[in-house]
């Protein structure tokens, strides 16, 4: 599709703001549908994704599970010498291989036709955009709100600039002695690891009564034991009234009266969507509780030209997510093609270490929902952390509901977690029973074999019992 006779040329068919998942990919799929599309970008392309998200987390847990590498190696017969571990190389390292992903991002944009301005935009009338540092107004049939999410902190806090977030976590200058981490979501339990893999004293202080809320609860518990053996220190059901800046470091005085010295206090509590200044309010677009945006099926929000896809929204907060919404966008509006997106099944997991892996219901959920269940869980002690001399287990959980022995809830916990549970949101999608996952061959020796070969259920527990 392209513009229409009498169109300035600084008009298009899409406006774009926000150059992250979801942005990059709906600019790109609509380019490539023949429209004429324009993007924003006022920070740095890629999004929280590539410069301050997934990307830059994953490599920093890699470089944090080298310590336990390094001494479960003594178990196989190595000697490996004191290892020394050097941040900053670390951290150059992983800006280098940002940068290029940033530089990959915006030549895909580039190559796909699609006009980049490299500054911040707000929306000043249903289709138009201003553009602020180059004061242009440009108009545009649609508009696309891709702008995210950024973290949450309390603004009540009282020391509120004492704290960091997972932001400047990625650029601190050293690696901390002390590290206090305050919330108990996926990205809190992850810095922890990360923070404890690499030699740093860490305590986590969270206000609910047990890390990962939301999920299945002996992932939940798992976790907190391999933390807790680890060295973790958590603090549940405790809040924070304040941070204190000292000669060296941080005081955090925790509600309970017990005070703790720190280098650095990082929150993670929470993301919000990036909303402020956009001018949401004078167009009169709905947003939600939070401030999300509000959009329907077709991510079309209350003003008709507007739509939103990603972070922004209240759809869950990954990154394949967003993508699959601004591709399905795309194809929607610029080739009328319709694309059916399934927001149950979606695999997710947490670079906590050992690390999680989870698709479908969690049982609570599954309850909830009036299943009847049978339930098979196996812990086991991996084949590598024997001869390493660790005591850590492992735990695969599947959810089967009992009237379809459909596999609903498939939970892992241990090493590779993440790339074995990708594999069977496979099957769960394509609604795999029990008896399918047990006719499957079992792939000798590996932990993932323990998915097809798990014969017993788990004792009723009461929940079941009025079924
Ligand atoms: C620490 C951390 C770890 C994460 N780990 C994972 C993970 O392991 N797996 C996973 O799936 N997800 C993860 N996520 C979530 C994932 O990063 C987001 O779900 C995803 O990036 C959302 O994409 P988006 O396109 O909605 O927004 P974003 O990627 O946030 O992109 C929005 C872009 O819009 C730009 N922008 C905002 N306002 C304007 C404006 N007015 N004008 C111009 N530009 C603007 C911003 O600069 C930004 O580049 C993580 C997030 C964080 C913070």
């Amino acid at each position: 599709m392209g513009a229409t006779g009498g169109m300035a040329d600084q008009d298009f068919d899409l406006f774009v703001i926000g150059g992250g998942s979801g942005g990059v990919r709906a600019a790109r799929i609509a380019a490539g549908h023949g429209a004429r599309v324009a993007l924003a970008e006022a920070d740095r392309y890629g999004g929280t994704c590539v410069i301050r998200g997934c990307v830059p987390k994953k490599l920093l847990v890699y470089a944090s599970r080298f310590a336990e590498d390094f001494s479960d190696a003594a178990g196989f017969g190595w000697t490996v010498d004191t290892p020394r571990f050097n941040w900053p190389s670390l951290i150059a390292a992983k800006d280098r291989e940002i940068a290029r992903l940033e530089g990959l991002y915006q030549n895909t944009l580039k190559n796909a036709g699609v006009t980049l301005f490299s500054e911040r935009a707000t929306l000043s009338g249903p289709e138009t955009i201003r553009l602020e540092s180059s004061d242009q107004e440009i108009r545009a049939k649609k508009i696309l709100i891709a702008t995210g999410g950024i973290p949450f902190v309390d603004p009540e806090l009282d020391g509120r600039d004492n704290v960091i977030t997972s932001d400047e976590a990625f650029h601190l200058e050293s690696l901390p002695e002390r590290v206090v981490i305050v919330g108990g979501g996926y990205i809190a339990v992850e810095f922890a690891g990360i923070f404890n893999g690499l030699g740093a004293e860490t305590t986590i202080v969270y206000r609910g009564d047990k890390i990962l809320r939301g999920f299945d609860e002996d992932l939940r518990d798992a976790l907190t034991e391999a933390y807790h053996t680890r060295g973790i220190r958590i603090l549940s059901d405790h809040t924070i009234p304040k941070v204190e800046a000292t000669s060296d470091g941080k005081r955090v005085h925790v509600d309970n009266g017990t005070v703790l010295e720190a280098d650095v206090v990082m929150y993670a509590t929470g993301r919000v969507p990036n909303v402020k200044g956009l001018g949401l309010v004078a167009l009169g677009i709905e947003c939600g509780w939070n401030g999300h945006v509000v959009v329907d099926e077709e991510f079309r929000s209350s003003v008709p030209s507007i739509y939103a896809v990603g972070d922004v929204t209240d759809r869950p907060q990954l990154t394949p997510v967003a993508i699959r919404d601004g591709h399905a966008f795309a194809d929607r509006e610029f080739a009328g093609m319709m694309r059916d997106i399934d927001y149950e099944m979606v695999p997710t997991a947490v670079f906590s270490t050992p690390e999680i892996g989870t698709v479908g219901l969690p049982e609570h959920l599954a309850v909830e929902r009036a299943h009847a269940l049978d339930v098979y869980i196996s812990r086991f002690r991996p084949m590598r952390v024997i001869l390493a001399g660790r005591d850590e287990r492992a735990m695969m959980k599947l959810i089967v509901d009992r009237e379809s022995q459909r596999v609903i809830g498939c939970h892992v916990f241990g090493p590779d977690a993440a790339e074995i549970v990708q594999i069977a949101a496979i099957a769960m999608r394509m609604e795999a029973t029990k008896a399918d996952f047990d006719r499957t061959m079992a792939l000798h020796p590996s932990a993932a074999e323990e998915l097809v070969t798990m014969r017993s259920k788990r004792p009723e527990p009461a929940h079941n019992e009025r079924d």
